[in-house]
């Protein structure tokens, strides 16, 4: 079972975040820098301590990092001299910049990865075992070189988190590794890689509609995501899914900039949705809630965080 909320690190410093999530029925603080390629360690900084781990410990909650881990594993300074490691777009051309992935087919990719993984794993120790260590963020992070265009996405995805869960296990033997599936093509069944025994799917509806629940049937987008979901339940069972929700993402519903705009999911649509997914038996949730500051209540109010955790609480 898992109750967690995620924030940014400018979040927790312009917040007391391990108050909040815990005063608001939250189990679990995650911290989650960005999207664009950076030093996960310097962004992290005073937040992967023992210190700031014990302070959340002592008020009831577990503390992870949910991180698109592209930068630490294949940095960008190897663009130059490796361009054949970088992941291929569409256009055949070798990704660079910010939001690069990585070539699962290039030499050495698989122990590249494992070895980033583990290095990783070893700097920021959660305290649950749960690894959310992604790709780089983008709907093109998964490589379509003629190597890897012999597979599908899922099935590409599938082989880079395989690749993750042997390097956070050398950290850690108790280690789960997060499957994220956000991007399109990777919420389809893998048919030629089996995921790793210690793989949990992370299943996140980026772009749903949530002025409605995910159970709306006269939606299209969001029947679409739930028949996905029931699809991948028939590979990884319920106890090996996490949801990763937006429910709370100030940024989400402020499009990633400022000014801020109030969250566009009632409490009425979490509330549903919950209890969607818990009828499927999915015990382990998270939300996005990046941006959700200072300047936030104070505008526009805490009530879908209350509301948010107390139907967790009902619930789980
Ligand atoms: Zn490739």
């Amino acid at each position: 079972m898992k109750k967690s909320i995620i924030v940014s690190p400018e979040d927790c410093r312009n917040t007391d975040w391990v108050k909040k999530a815990a005063d608001a029925g939250f189990d679990t603080l995650a911290l989650h820098s960005g999207g664009r390629r950076h030093d996960l360690l310097e962004a992290l900084a005073e937040f992967r301590t023992p210190e700031f781990r014990a302070r959340c410990t002592g008020a009831g909650l577990s503390l992870e990092y949910e991180e698109h881990a592209a930068e630490a594993f294949l940095p960008s300074e190897l663009r130059a001299a490796h361009p054949e490691y970088f992941a291929c777009g569409e256009d055949g051309i070798r990704q660079s910049g910010e939001r690069a992935g990585w070539c699962p087919s290039a030499p050495g990719m698989r122990e590249r990865i494992a070895a980033g993984a583990e290095k990783l794993a070893r700097a920021l120790r959660p305290s649950s075992h749960n690894y959310y260590f992604w790709g780089a963020d983008s709907k093109e992070c998964i490589c379509r070189c003629p190597e890897c265009a012999k597979f599908s996405r899922a099935d590409l995805n599938v082989l880079n988190a395989n690749m993750i869960a042997e390097g956070v296990l050398r950290a850690d033997p108790q280690a789960r590794a997060a499957l994220l599936a956000y991007t399109p093509g990777t919420f389809e069944l893998p048919e030629k890689v089996v995921p790793h025994a210690a793989l949990f799917l992370e299943f996140a509806p980026f772009h749903r509609h949530y002025d409605v629940p995910l159970t709306d049937p006269s939606d299209e987008v969001n029947s679409r995501f739930r028949a996905d979901l029931l699809k991948l339940l028939t590979v990884f069972p319920a106890e090996r899914v996490h949801v990763l929700e937006y429910w709370l993402d100030v940024s989400y519903f402020s499009s990633w900039r400022r000014p801020l705009r109030k969250i566009g999911c009632s409490p009425e649509v979490m509330r549903r949705d919950l209890e969607f997914y818990y009828s499927l038996g999915i015990r382990n949730f998270a939300t996005f809630a990046v941006m959700m500051n200072e300047t936030y209540s104070a505008q526009f109010g805490d009530e879908e965080l209350y509301a948010c955790g107390e139907a967790l609480n009902e619930l789980l």
